[in-house]
């Protein structure tokens, strides 16, 4: 992409209204928009990184044996008053009236759709297990929208549903889903930790929410320092394994990691005093194992193995993909603009031309794009006719991995500058070899 071509409103100064550095930096770096109280347009930047982050969590849920599909943003009253829950879940829902009268309300989650699905269509025990999942903007009418889109009213969330016609298997869905979140996050470059938490509106036994620490965290967390050293790498992963995916499970969850919620002094006071840890976190996804609960509300049976009707066991599993886009940015960033991990760039790489208007310069950046297009990665060409410094700020703000500067001084000599926006460090090298480092 060239930027006289792109749309990026970069803000030069600190909108007022910004509280913490990633709301601060997704203004000002073009990303968002607010148009109403936690409503917000995603600006071409935020929007790319937005569908990255979609991506990452379309593809490890697939790899998990989870099933993409989708659901509406409205959604009829009728199922809600099914559970029980329209009464119940409170002004956090956001209702609305249809022409003919009807109830409808903006769907905050999914749970009596997908199992209004399934009843329609599963019958047989032999048809489980099943997992179905989605990605769709929900809204919550919160009472303090704020923190950008962290804190949203409208945001967009991945919600999956798992069916099984046992606890065990149910169990098993929810270590699956521990385990694909764990790989998801790290190939978001974030340390999301497993915490175990309360479960709300949604109800049910066990659950457990991820956490990444973060000083402007909403929540309260507690935890023994010794579990921020677990890393999920690139292990191979056979998600059928019952037994593969609950050591996982025991690995990431038995050392002492609870939200306020869910916090047990005596336990905590067990942990060596050295690693005992007190800190803020950001919620960006939750898992819940709730039994019947619904199946139970809205009839959801198969016919078990003894051809009796069988209520089936559910969890919900949740990611906050927008939210995650505030939160990376908290986790990566310093005093001029964001930084962003490789797996999530919006552009893989920055080309800042010196001397706009040089026939030498402008050819080398043209030769640069290519070949950087040429293997598959996203150039962002500053090719505007602008002073250095401003291209400079503007890099830093946005925060590409790499940036290479060409300039008619450097091509005397038949190099370019590389430098890495994480580390600061600037090398000299032909264009080719730059390519080369990048790639
Ligand atoms: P919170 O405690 O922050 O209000 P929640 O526990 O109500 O979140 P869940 O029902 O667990 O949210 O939804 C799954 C995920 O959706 C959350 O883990 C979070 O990452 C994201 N999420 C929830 N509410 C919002 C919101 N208002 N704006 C942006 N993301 C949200
Ligand atoms: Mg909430
Ligand atoms: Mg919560
Ligand atoms: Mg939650």
């Amino acid at each position: 992409m060239r930027l006289t071509r792109y749309f990026l409103p970069v803000l030069r100064e600190n909108p007022a209204e910004a509280q913490i550095v990633s709301h601060r930096l997704m203004l000002r770096a073009g990303m968002i928009k607010q148009n109403a109280a936690g409503i917000y347009s995603w600006l071409p930047l935020g929007f790319k990184v937005l569908r990255k982050l979609e991506n990452i969590v379309h593809e490890e849920q697939v790899r998990a044996g989870h099933i993409p599909m989708l659901m509406p943003t409205l959604q009829s009253a009728d199922l809600w008053r099914e559970s029980g829950r329209y009464d119940a879940y409170g002004p956090e829902m956001l209702r609305i009236r249809d022409r003919q009268d009807r109830d409808m309300l903006y769907g905050p989650t999914n749970e009596e759709m997908i199992t209004d699905i399934f009843r329609s269509h599963v019958g047989s025990y032999k048809d489980l297990p099943l997992t179905l999942y989605h990605i769709q903007w929900k809204f919550r009418d919160e009472m303090r929208p704020r923190f950008g889109v962290m804190r949203g009213r409208e945001f967009f969330m991945k919600d999956g549903y798992n069916f099984d016609l046992t606890k065990e298997d149910a169990l098993h869905a929810y270590n699956r889903h521990l385990v694909s979140y764990l790989r998801t996050y790290e190939r978001m470059g974030l340390q999301a930790i497993p915490m175990r938490a309360d479960s709300g509106p949604i109800g049910g036994d066990d659950t457990h929410e991820f956490l990444v620490l973060a000083e402007t965290g909403e929540s309260e967390v507690f935890y023994d320092s010794a579990v921020t050293d677990l890393t999920f790498g690139d292990r191979e992963i056979d998600y059928d394994s019952v037994e593969q995916c609950a050591a996982i499970m025991e690995e990431f969850t038995t050392k002492y990691a609870r939200t306020d919620e869910t916090h047990d002094p005596a336990l905590f006071d067990q942990i060596p005093e050295a690693r005992r840890r007190t800190a803020r976190g950001i919620e960006v996804g939750q898992i819940f194992y709730f039994g019947t609960k619904y199946s139970d509300a809205m009839g959801a049976t198969v016919q078990g193995p003894d051809g009796k009707p069988t209520p089936v066991h559910m969890g919900s599993h949740g990611i906050g993909v927008s939210r995650l886009v505030g939160a990376i940015i908290e986790a990566s960033h310093d005093d001029k603009g964001i930084i962003w991990p490789e797996g999530v760039t919006p552009y893989h790489c920055g080309i800042v031309n010196l001397k706009q208007g040089d026939a030498e310069a402008d050819a080398a950046c043209d030769a640069l794009y290519q070949s950087l297009t040429a293997l598959g990665l996203e150039p962002l060409y500053d090719d505007r006719d602008e002073r250095a410094g401003g291209k400079f700020a503007t890099m830093d703000l946005i925060g590409l991995p790499w940036r290479i500067t060409v300039g008619p001084r450097g091509l005397k000599n038949g190099v370019v500058e590389l430098t890495s926006r994480r580390t600061g460090d600037s090398q000299e090298l032909p264009p080719e070899e730059a390519v080369k480092k990048i790639a």
